[in-house]
């Protein structure tokens, strides 16, 4: 059994997901190169597998663009509007093209769907392949309440391009030929493809479709779906990885409840021993984030985001800017990691007391 990039867990899936930071490149317009960054999960039934965060092991494939028929993956040449805005039809247009370059190399017949959001491509089947159109944009609009994002607002440039592979072996295939990573011990990746900070700013999602349930595939797209989101937001950079992965747990509990208690179970437990967090919060690239740094990274967020509508966006926001996140926290909620830590144990205990008061 294979997971997403983080905890897809509970009683029967318990899992971890590694977050295998990758770099992809794409040289842009011959004067620009890219990176890519991924996060990919790990194999669910390895307890002991590890997370390494976004941006962690960092490896910069070069040279992609000397490759014939690879011209799909740079930008396009009229990527930019005359008045210097992107040309994001001219984008999304180059994007599509990609597909067929992925059917050559590979020998696959993926198909495309699009929706306002994503691209996806898919040789999966059409139902299960249709359920991810409706999901993905599901995903999207709930991001956007949930965080008070205006849905007008561009989180990537192009679209979200999401790769669905039936077959395992493409999905590792395709990690190796196109994003230079191997992925044979991944569930599934992101990767933000990074052309310069002035540049487009696009990003893909790539899962493969082998011995998943429906319900178990959606909570993946939904983790994945929201590290690219929230790697894209406001500004490309990457977030603290408590926050990244804590956001994206979240946001699988958002979009199936029924998820929470086995989420929060690791997180409890250690509320109710006051174990100290230790370098939770300092987590970063090459750091492990253990199977129980997820549940508390959720529950952290779900505390956070209890606390008030818009803060957690101002709060993102802050991070995202540079402001160091005590710093950023103790502006936008008036406490700081010590002050979060005694809110979050009180949050966990109250909701979990076995025995309530008369
Ligand atoms: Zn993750």
């Amino acid at each position: 059994m294979r997971n997403c990039s983080t905890i897809i867990g509970g009683t029967t899936w318990a899992a971890i997901g590694l977050v295998a930071a990758i770099s992809w490149a794409y040289a842009a317009q011959a004067q620009t190169s890219a990176d890519a960054k991924a996060m990919a999960d790990k194999p669910a039934d390895d307890p002991a597998v590890l997370m390494a965060p976004p941006g962690g092991k960092g490896v910069k494939s070069r040279g992609k663009s000397d490759k014939p028929g690879m011209e799909a993956f740079l930008l396009p040449v009229n990527y930019r509007n005359l008045d210097g805005s992107f040309n994001q039809e001219a984008l999304v247009a180059q994007q599509k093209k990609r597909m067929e370059v992925v059917n050559d190399r590979l020998h696959v017949k993926l198909r495309l769907s699009e929706t306002p959001h994503y691209l996806i491509f898919s040789d999966g089947d059409t139902g299960l392949t249709s359920q991810f159109a409706k999901w993905s944009e599901a995903l999207y609009g709930n991001l956007c309440r949930t965080f008070t994002i205006d849905p007008k607002e561009r989180v990537w440039d192009g679209k979200c391009v999401l790769i669905l592979f039936a077959s395992r072996a493409r999905f590792e295939e395709f990690g190796k030929t196109f994003d230079d990573n191997n992925v044979k011990d991944a569930g599934a990746y992101f990767a933000w493809e990074t052309y310069s900070p002035h540049d487009p700013q696009c990003v893909h999602i790539c899962i493969p479709l082998d011995e998943r349930s429906p319900r178990r595939l959606q909570e993946l797209f939904a983790h994945e779906g929201t590290h690219a989101f929230f790697q894209l937001f406001r500004k490309a950079v990457d977030l603290p990885l408590w926050l990244h992965e804590g956001l994206a747990e979240y946001m699988t509990v958002v979009n199936d409840p029924s998820l929470a208690p086995m989420k929060s179970a690791d997180a409890r437990r250690i509320a109710r021993a006051s174990k100290p967090l230790g370098k939770f919060f300092d987590c970063c690239s090459g750091d492990d984030f253990k199977i129980d740094d997820y549940s508390v990274a959720y529950t952290m967020v779900d505390c956070l985001q209890q606390i008030g509508g818009a803060k957690f966006k101002q709060f993102v926001c802050l991070v995202k800017e540079g402001k160091p996140q005590n710093e950023a926290m103790q502006t936008v909620y008036g406490f700081d990691f010590n002050g979060l830590q005694t809110r979050w144990r009180a949050f966990l205990l109250a909701d979990s007391a076995p025995v309530r008061r008369r």
